[in-house]
């Protein structure tokens, strides 16, 4: 018998991270994870190559299409469509060793295989090698997976999930994207600038449902004009595999044809095979774990915390969540401030939102001013031609807090942090726009969308 402190399940973005603050805080911790890299599927299979992909496409569309217009001429770019897979496997394998290295450097002890909840503080292991642990407590971090849609047959090559998606041997003739979210959008933007023809078919009448609709719209034009075809209010029925293509099937539409099939209609929390029942804990109507605000479940010393409990299904959400819970099992103080937790779809441009939204905040009834500045009156956003986008700031109409702030444009995923800060504060929108910064930066859009928030825009 194994004995630990605490015994984590999962080692993604909420497990690894929480195993570490929990070793840092002087706990003897375990985490067990089934597959042979740590990480989760943030780092093997999501966030981690899906960016790494959309960097390199980025470079390869920008060689072909905008590096002239910088006077930069260049003669037969090519695609190396192996050595880009392959530099997102060393990126991914870099970053899945490290998370190893810092599990030694805090002596958190690994076990690799399936964990099972047996009962009250004892966890099973199977896989290689086999395991009993003993844990006062023991926190679920298991994640997500996508989640399947009635009459779509996955067969794990043409039709499949961004798993597939991370890995086409070949750029795809005619790519069809089931849903418009974060991972349709981004990896359908990966594949349309390797030069396949895509089209994405939204349920709904717009996209990234959840995102500010006015940023959202905006993005929709943009991305109508760089060839992605976005097909909304289009319900897919079914989609099967017919020879050496593809078939998808839509409410109120002809069969479309085409060579691939990238299914991303959301994710749906993993709990299979953990043992929940031997300690009673009892699932929520969307398959989640039911927790409090210190992330304990129903029984006794179990916790969760990340993609299998409620709240956006976000790698530095879950991480905050680890950190919170195991901080709050030692000290007896955690938070999450779940009012400043950004959300980032890494397109071109990026869309960044953080806080509030304007229909959320219509919706509660309260009262608000907004101000917007446009990337187009941004000498740094001139100066690299991308000028598409705007910085919207929403404030408390009465005690001029800001409560939301969305961004489309160039870098708004790491734009969107000042905002996060703000928020974190507790700041006014005129803190934010009496705050110096530097010129000529893409940051001076956020100042001066607060500034405009009290009709004192200088540049707009
Ligand atoms: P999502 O929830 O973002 O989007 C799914 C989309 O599919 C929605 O727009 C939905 O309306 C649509 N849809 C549902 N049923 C449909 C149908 N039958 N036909 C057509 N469209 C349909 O989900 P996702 O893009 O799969 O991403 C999954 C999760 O992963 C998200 O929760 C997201 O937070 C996370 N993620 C985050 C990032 C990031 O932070 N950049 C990137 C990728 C994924």
């Amino acid at each position: 018998m194994n004995q630990h402190d605490l015994v984590v399940i999962g080692a993604g973005p909420g497990g690894y991270v929480a195993a570490i603050r929990a070793a840092q805080l002087g706990l003897n911790v375990a985490c067990v994870e089934k597959e042979p890299s740590l990480g989760g599927t943030c780092l093997r299979v999501g966030c981690i190559p899906s960016k790494a992909l959309l960097e390199s496409s980025e470079k390869y569309h920008e060689a072909r299409e905008e590096l002239k217009r910088h006077g930069v001429k260049l003669a037969g770019v090519e695609l190396d469509l192996q050595a880009m897979l392959k530099r997102k496997n060393q990126v991914v394998t870099a970053l899945t060793k490290g998370v190893e290295g810092l599990f030694k450097k805090n002596k958190v002890s690994r076990y690799q295989g399936n964990a099972r909840i047996e009962g009250p503080g004892k966890v099973s292991v199977e896989g290689e090698e086999k395991a009993e642990i003993e844990a006062k407590h023991i926190l679920i971090a298991t994640g997500s997976h996508s989640a399947p849609l009635k009459g779509v047959e996955l067969d794990g090559d043409r039709i499949g999930t961004s798993t597939e998606a991370l890995d086409y041997p070949e750029v795809p003739g005619h790519l069809v994207v089931i849903g418009a979210g974060y991972i349709g959008l981004e990896l359908g933007s990966v594949w349309k600038r390797l030069g396949a023809k895509v089209t994405v078919l939204e349920y709904l009448e717009r996209i990234l449902p959840g995102m500010d609709d006015e940023l959202a719209r905006e993005a929709l034009k943009l991305f109508a004009k760089q060839g992605l075809e976005i097909q909304l209010g289009a319900r897919v029925t079914a989609a099967r595999v017919e020879g050496n293509q593809c078939v998808v099937e839509r409410e109120g539409g002809e069969p479309l044809r085409c060579d691939r099939v990238l299914l991303a209609v959301g994710r749906l929390p993993y709990t299979e095979g953990l043992g929940l029942e031997s300690v009673g804990i009892e699932l929520d109507e969307k398959g989640r774990i039911p927790v409090d605000e210190r992330f304990a479940t129903s029984a006794e010393g179990v916790f969760a915390v990340g993609d299998v409990i409620r709240g956006p299904m976000l790698a530095h959400k879950a991480g905050e969540e680890g950190v919170a819970c195991v901080e709050h099992l030692v000290t007896g103080f955690g938070h999450v401030n779940y009012d400043a937790i950004p959300g980032v779809v890494y397109t071109r441009p990026e869309i960044a939102s953080v806080g509030k939204t304007e229909e959320q905040l219509k919706e509660e009834g309260i009262e608000f001013r907004k101000g917007t500045s446009p990337f187009l009156a941004n000498g740094r956003a001139r100066s690299l031609g991308q000028t598409a986008g705007f910085v919207k700031v929403l404030a408390d109409a009465e005690t001029d807090r800001i409560l939301g702030v969305h961004i489309l444009g160039p870098r708004a995923g790491d734009l969107i942090a000042e905002a996060a800060v703000a928020i974190e504060f507790g700041a006014s929108s005129e803190d934010l726009a009496r705050s110096c910064h530097a010129h000529p930066t893409l940051a001076e859009a956020l100042k001066e969308a607060a500034l405009a928030v009290g009709q004192r825009a200088i540049h707009s």
